[in-house]
């Protein structure tokens, strides 16, 4: 298939294209000046650096499809990229380069069509923001811009036959503690920083998870102290908590802020900083498990494969907070994601392709 060519071509052009989150700016504008040399002549940015594909109306009922472009890695410099027996390496090729190159192939074809939609507006976005300390921040703007006129959110991000239908909330912290420090052997029995902040980790893995809950907590980086023969005046880490249920989620907030104030009342100089947060999902309704079954079947009927219906962090996870019923679909093969040994399988572009435009054709007339 000759389109199929173009989608390879499209995909070898984005993946080496550096884009950490919030820093998606040479993506978005590639991205950009591809949709326009395309034919989607209305595509634009937004404040949020979204590159949006508008089809229909602004006005009156909306769906939105997202696909993230940025990625996990911090490089600034192109990504290495190599093919290999079928498969094309590069970090961040499955999650998320891949999804989003299909979505900007399927803006093209549905301009190209000529189609017109059943009712509304349908927005094709780029959007910026879902990994790190992104906080979601290209989902929350296009969601903010139109609330509860969005009638479906989709996703489209990592795998199939993978579908993520409920949503696990999370919340970041950067925890921070200072002290005086000094000389290793003359300041000798001074507080370190170092040896408080252990301490304190070791505090939170000794708490206890409600039982029966999915929930998790996970201390990521530290950093901190001078020197070997330095009393470490100041130490620092990334603590993240996540949770299917909001009140378990409150609940593992509250252990951090009941900690550190305990901290605080020995006199130790400790602080734990928000860095961000995603909502936990709301009810499911009979509007959600409609949109879940329709994207199942699609699923099966594309991919050959039984999907199944997991939890995960994803940028639906705003949308459905806000009882707006959102998926998030897996369009490729992929394997390793937030690894640099991340690869996709070139073979099942094809059933990717077609996943992602009957997904999409659902809201056109035929
Ligand atoms: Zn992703």
């Amino acid at each position: 298939m000759e389109s199929l060519e173009q989608l390879k071509k499209l995909i070898l052009s984005l993946a080496p294209i550096p884009a950490p989150s919030l820093q998606e700016d040479k993506r978005a504008d590639f991205c950009l000046k591809w949709l326009h040399d395309n034919g989607v002549k209305d595509a634009y940015v937004d404040e949020a650096k979204n590159v949006i594909c508008p089809f229909g109306n602004d006005e009156g009922e909306q769906v939105v499809v997202c696909a993230h472009i940025d990625t996990v890695f911090p490089d600034l410099e192109p990504y290495d990229m190599r093919e290999e027996d079928g498969k094309l390496y590069c970090p961040g090729i499955g999650d998320n380069t891949a999804n989003a190159a299909i979505l900007m192939f399927c803006a093209k074809t549905l301009s190209d069509s000529g189609k017109e939609l059943k009712h509304g507006g349908l927005k094709l976005v780029l959007n910026s923001g879902e990994e790190g300390f992104g906080n979601l921040k290209g989902c929350r703007a296009i969601v903010d811009r139109y609330k509860e006129r969005i009638h479906e959110f989709i996703a489209f991000d990592l795998s199939y036959p993978n579908i993520i239908t409920t949503p696990i909330g999370s919340k970041r912290f950067h925890l921070n503690v200072q002290c005086k420090g000094g000389h290793s052997f003359y300041r000798f029995g001074n507080e370190n920083a170092i040896a408080t902040l252990s301490s304190l980790i070791c505090r939170l893995y000794d708490q206890t998870l409600p039982e029966g809950e999915i929930a998790t907590f996970n201390v990521g980086k530290i950093e901190g102290g001078t020197s070997v023969n330095t009393i470490a005046e100041q130490a620092e880490a990334f603590y993240e908590i996540r949770a299917i249920r909001n009140n378990v989620l409150e609940m593992l907030h509250n252990n951090l802020t009941r900690i550190i104030e305990e901290y605080k009342e020995l006199g130790h100089k400790v602080e734990a900083e928000l860095l961000a947060m995603r909502p936990c999902g709301s009810d499911i309704s009979d509007a959600h498990e409609t949109l879940f079954f329709r994207v199942e079947e699609l699923i099966r009927s594309h991919t050959g494969q039984e999907p199944c219906r997991n939890c995960g962090s994803t940028d639906c996870n705003y949308p459905a907070s806000l009882s707006i019923p959102a998926v998030c679909i897996g369009l490729i093969r992929g394997y390793n994601p937030h690894t640099r040994n991340e690869y996709i399988e070139l073979n099942s572009l094809e059933a990717s392709y077609r996943l992602a435009m009957a997904v999409l054709n659902h809201y056109f007339e035929n």
